[in-house]
């Protein structure tokens, strides 16, 4: 299962058409559990890290993935070249990540790229690293052509992904 937490209060209608998204793209279960609190103290940019492995409350089962979505500022990353804009965060191979929708104004109008970005995410949780097929939601999200894609997977990367989900299932 999937759980979409919202940080911030979004419309139904889009967290529910961004559910039905990932369960087009991974063939499992995904809704929307509801909505927290960011940590007190914590002011924005949000530091993404930071934020996914202090928020507390979240009710989930050991195999389900989490994602959390805020449409506030993430913290910029330090990169060897200078700042790069976070869109989104994961813990690699575990079962936390984030997105945030700052930077559209219409979810709606936004709605690819914001899906697309969550199921590199989530992805990235499933044990997916960046693919090199421009078609790919898991292509770098800082190419200039990631935010024109779809959300979808190539062949590869959801192979990949239903390899994982069936070990995780047995
Ligand atoms: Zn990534
Ligand atoms: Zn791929």
């Amino acid at each position: 299962m999937i759980r979409v937490v919202t940080l911030d209060s979004f419309d139904e209608k889009q967290t529910a058409k961004l559910c039905q998204a990932l369960y087009t793209a991974f063939g499992v279960g995904s809704e929307h559990s509801g909505q927290k609190e960011v940590p007190p103290g914590m002011s924005e940019p949000l530091d993404a890290e930071q934020l996914i492995k202090d928020i507390k409350g979240v009710r989930a089962y050991e195999d389900d993935k989490v994602l959390f979505i805020t449409s506030r500022k993430l913290k910029e990353r330090e990169l060897p070249g200078g700042k790069a804009p976070t869109t989104g965060y994961a813990l690699y191979n575990q079962n936390r990540a984030i997105i945030t929708t700052h930077g559209h104004k219409d979810f709606e109008a936004a709605f690819k790229p914001i899906a697309r970005n969550a199921l590199q995410q989530i992805g990235h949780l499933w044990g997916l690293h960046h693919c090199l097929d421009p078609r790919c939601a898991m292509y770098p999200p800082w190419t200039p052509s990631f935010n024109t894609g779809e959300p979808s997977f190539c062949s590869f990367c959801r192979e990949k992904s239903e390899q994982k989900l069936r070990l995780a299932k047995s």
